[in-house]
């Protein structure tokens, strides 16, 4: 690593003190850009590291609502805006009790480059909540949101942040969210918030984009092996939103998904979660609110597995889908000794930095997160230029864009990987790639 690249990299471990998803992120995407540094000597002179580092703006607030019981509750709400050289900050929200300023600036931080990554002029932001859905009902969800609204309206706008879902946070959510804003600012903008209702201006296919958008990138990593996804067996885990447009994908091209988790654990299901029953299964259970994959097991009658995660049942491709940092070395040494040859990160940050290495350096190929599961925020660009233009496009025809994307996406980081001299070193090549879109533009716009 250049000396300037690690210097900024130690001031931002002690700037940001306890904040070690952060400082994980930051440590992978600092190491990968290390050499565009050594080739442009100018960034350092415009102080562009320090500047990419540091969020343009960081948000907190108060969320006070009163729960069922005539209780009043109060959360901590955040929006971390971290860039927005390339277009307005655009990134979800995610509602869950882990929530933190760690964690949203990691997450800041991967989306800036992710939706640069993706082609279209979106910049990079985060927000939430540690507010916890689960159990909670419909009335309480509203008035949380609404609360929550009550103080982000004067902080968003269709061109100045656009905010999506995330964990916690799906169409539900985002229905209550616009209609507090729309009150607030007396005016229809939907183009305030993607990931909508396609009653009110939501795009089709939003919701299966991120799943059906990492099976595209895995279906081009093996296309270029001359290899396809059918016959393949699958390891997913997580059992939400993104993990079920996964599994809907990787079945309707011919492969088999044998198990996936949940926070209680997970199911094996030797015939493949399959059948339209048991993928629809999966959306039934996450708007249970309960949060429990076994209740898959007990209606398939298949083997639960209870406090287990997934990784030691043997498969040709695993992609993680539940949250950050579920696979370290444990279970990248299970991973290697199943044979497993493509491991595709979907959920954001799912590996320890160590364990990608160490799958990468014993020849497993590593897809990095930010360009998988970038056909998401793909699709809620497409959901914006919908909403700008009043009109709405067929599922066939945002379906083919997510295609095309995905594929751009990986080839961009198969092609700079390349160019840099790291060979198919995915994760190097992606981070380079989203970042000198970025680059260029704040080095275009002077210091600011
Ligand atoms: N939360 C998703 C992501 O990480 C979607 C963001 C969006 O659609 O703006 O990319």
């Amino acid at each position: 690593m250049s000396q300037y690249v690690e210097r900024v990299l130690a001031d931002l471990i002690a700037n940001n003190p306890n904040q070690p998803e952060f400082h994980q992120a930051a440590t992978e995407i600092l190491e990968s850009l290390a050499p565009v540094f050594d080739k442009h000597p100018e960034y350092e002179k415009a102080g562009l590291l320090e500047r990419f580092v540091e969020p343009e703006r960081t948000i907190m607030f108060r969320v006070p609502w009163v729960d069922d019981n005539g209780t009043v509750r109060v959360n901590r709400g955040y929006r971390v805006q971290f860039n927005s050289a390339i277009g307005p900050y655009k990134g979800g929200f995610r509602f869950h009790p882990s929530v933190n300023l760690s964690i949203l600036k990691f997450l800041g931080f991967e989306q800036i480059l992710k939706n640069s990554l993706t082609g279209l002029p979106i910049g990079g932001g985060k927000g939430g909540s540690d507010f916890d859905p689960r159990g909670k009902s419909d009335g309480e969800i509203m008035r949380f949101c609404q609360s929550f609204m009550s103080e982000l309206y004067r902080h968003i706008g269709p061109d100045v942040d656009v905010p999506a879902g995330d964990i916690g946070v799906g169409a539900r959510e985002i229905g209550y969210l616009f209609g507090q804003y729309k009150r607030l600012r007396g005016a229809f903008e939907n183009g305030v918030l993607t990931g909508k209702g396609i009653s009110y201006g939501g795009s089709l296919i939003r919701p299966e984009a991120t799943g059906y958008g990492a099976v595209y990138f895995a279906q081009r990593m093996l296309q270029l092996k001359g290899d396809t996804i059918e016959g393949k067996t699958f390891v997913v885990s997580g059992f939400g939103n993104v993990a079920w447009g996964a599994v809907k994908k990787i079945t309707e091209l011919g492969g088999k998904v044998l198990a996936i988790s949940g926070p209680d654990g997970y199911i094996y299901d030797e015939n493949g979660v399959s059948t339209p029953e048991k993928i629809d299964f999966m959306l039934t259970m996450r708007a249970s609110g309960r949060d429990k994959v076994q209740d898959y097991a007990d209606k398939f009658g298949v083997p639960f597995y209870a406090k287990q995660k997934p990784w030691g049942v043997k498969a040709d491709i695993c992609m993680p889908c539940a949250t950050q940092n579920e696979v370290g070395m444990t279970e990248a040494e299970q991973i290697l000794a199943n044979g497993t040859k493509y491991y595709v990160e979907v959920a954001n940050m799912p590996t320890s930095n160590e364990a990608v290495k160490f799958l990468q350096d014993n020849n497993v190929i590593v897809a990095p997160s930010k360009a998988v599961n970038a056909g998401g925020v793909a699709v809620s660009a497409l959901e914006m230029a919908q909403n700008s233009q009043r009109l709405a496009w067929s599922a066939d025809e945002v379906d083919a864009k997510l295609k095309t994307i995905m594929v751009n996406i990986h080839d961009a980081a198969a092609n700079t990987a390349e160019e840099y001299g790291y060979g198919y070193d995915l994760v190097k090549g992606a981070n380079i790639a989203g970042f000198k879109k970025v680059a260029e533009a704040m080095m275009a716009q002077g210091i600011i």
